[in-house]
């Protein structure tokens, strides 16, 4: 990557404060994550001056951008939470290392949302009516990455090459059907896979996995770090500025932003997007809603150079990881954990990451060094209803929110980049973005 322009200030604000939709705004997208970059690169097509602002660098390791399973799945359109989860959570409590877990320090703090979590998948109306909202951001995703990853010229990173779901039997897959039955009618199609061809098509997984659902619309990203860093590379070529700083707060004159605060001062602008993930709430608020955001965190162990690994990236249904053969090596992706932002690692979790990986994978070997594996934590930004926070905010409409994407953040952020844009030039939105209003709460 070439070194990308810098600047001290958003320039001076040149837009009529009376007219949002003229393109020549000054915007300051805050964080250079996934949705940061794709709203930033859809504010320049729209015509508009960009300041991006980030003290991480674009596509390190400290976002969540950075370390997910990269998947493009349109069909993931499912609330976290389904009925009858409530009474599995005194095991989330009691099993530090479950695929779901909950730290008895945290529980206090994280109880409403907890509860919201709990409620938003307690009923079949409820997870349809998620389902429906969830599809209108992500149907088309993976072709809509392709397209962007080529402008951007990091197009090799997206491959439409579909996603794959591995049971044991398809008796697995049909306890499995409410899910299923959801996104087919919704729209998403689907080939079921016996046993002797998923294990033609897969012939490095454990035999032990019989049945297998292949999506064909969906895609994945070879290596989601080096994909961001892309994006934000092209949308510093194409005129925007990128500072390495973080974002405080806001200044408004009436309901019309000033300016964004920073830790070095102020960046004149006449709009703002909030793109910050997990660390959202606290810009939110002061933007004037109040939103149950918090941090779902997750692991990934890689194995470099593995023997064994995937064809087509799947989701291992009985563990609830991902397995994905990215440029980086086979990466397995998992884990919840409920806990606050900053407290420590626990490696023991990223470890049966590794493990899994040496199960489902049976030709690498046993006694893989430690030195072919690495760990990582990420922070999935979730409101509790598993639909992200996407429109303009309560004390100004020229501070638009867009965070809290959790599990499906990669693949809806391209679409939420362009509905982003829309709202920044004062357009109809694409979609309807009422089930995506920070003010539902
Ligand atoms: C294990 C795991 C697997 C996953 N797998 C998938 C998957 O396969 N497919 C998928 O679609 N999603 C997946 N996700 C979810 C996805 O990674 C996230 O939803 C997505 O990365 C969120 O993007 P973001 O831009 O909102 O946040 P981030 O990528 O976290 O970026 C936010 C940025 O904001 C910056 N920031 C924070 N505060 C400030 C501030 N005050 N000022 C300036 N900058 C600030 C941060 O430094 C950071 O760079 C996975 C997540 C995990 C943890």
């Amino acid at each position: 990557m070439s070194s990308p322009s810098s600047s001290s200030s958003a320039s001076s604000a040149s837009s009529s404060p009376s007219s949002p939709s003229s393109i020549s705004r000054q915007v300051v997208i805050i964080g250079a994550g996934a949705i940061g970059a794709m709203s930033a690169l859809h504010a320049i097509d729209q015509g508009m001056q960009v300041t991006i602002v980030d003290p991480g660098t674009p596509g390190g390791e400290h976002a969540s951008s950075y370390g997910n399973a990269g998947w493009l799945s349109s069909h993931s359109i499912l609330p976290p939470s389904e009925p009858g989860v409530w009474k599995k959570v005194p095991g989330f409590l009691l099993d530090p290392l479950g695929p779901l877990s909950i730290r008895w320090r945290y529980l206090p703090r994280t109880l409403p949302w907890l509860l919201r979590y709990l409620i938003a998948g307690s009923t079949e109306a409820r997870i349809t009516e998620t389902a429906k909202a969830l599809r209108t951001l992500l149907a088309g995703a993976a072709p809509l990455h392709q397209q962007i990853a080529e402008k951007a010229g990091v197009g090799q990173l997206i491959e439409l090459s579909g996603l794959l779901h591995v049971y044991r039997s398809r008796q697995h897959f049909e306890g499995d059907a409410r899910g299923w039955r959801i996104r087919r009618e919704l729209g998403i199609g689907w080939q079921e896979i016996e046993a002797e061809e998923l294990h033609q098509r897969e012939p490095d997984l454990d035999p032990g996995y019989g049945f297998g659902v292949f999506i064909n619309e969906a895609g994945h990203c070879r290596n989601p770090g080096a994909y961001i860093a892309g994006l934000i590379q092209h949308a510093c070529d194409r005129g925007a500025s990128l500072r390495a700083v973080k974002a405080t707060g806001f200044r408004f004159a009436g309901d019309r932003l000033a300016a964004v605060q920073t830790e070095e001062g102020e960046i004149v602008c006449d709009a703002a997007v909030i793109a910050a993930g997990a660390q959202a709430k606290m810009l939110a608020a002061q933007a004037g809603d109040n939103v149950p955001l918090e941090t779902e965190r997750g692991y990934h162990a890689m194995v470099e150079h593995p023997e064994g690994h995937p064809r087509t990236p799947m989701m291992i249904m009985d563990r609830k990881v991902i397995a994905t053969q990215t440029e980086l090596g086979l990466r397995v992706a998992g884990q919840v954990e409920i806990a606050s932002f900053e407290a420590e690692p626990d490696w023991r979790r990223a470890e049966i990451m590794r493990d899994l990986a040496l199960q489902l994978f049976p030709a690498l070997p046993r006694d893989l060094p430690a030195s072919r594996v690495r760990y990582w934590l990420g922070r999935r930004p979730s409101m509790p209803d598993g639909l992200p926070c996407i429109g303009p905010s309560t004390r100004s409409a020229d501070v638009i929110h867009a965070f809290g994407h959790g599990h499906i953040g990669l693949g809806t952020s391209a679409r939420t980049g362009r509905l982003v844009a829309q709202l920044l030039a004062g357009q109809k939105p694409e979609i309807d973005l009422a089930p995506f209003s920070a003010q539902r709460f």
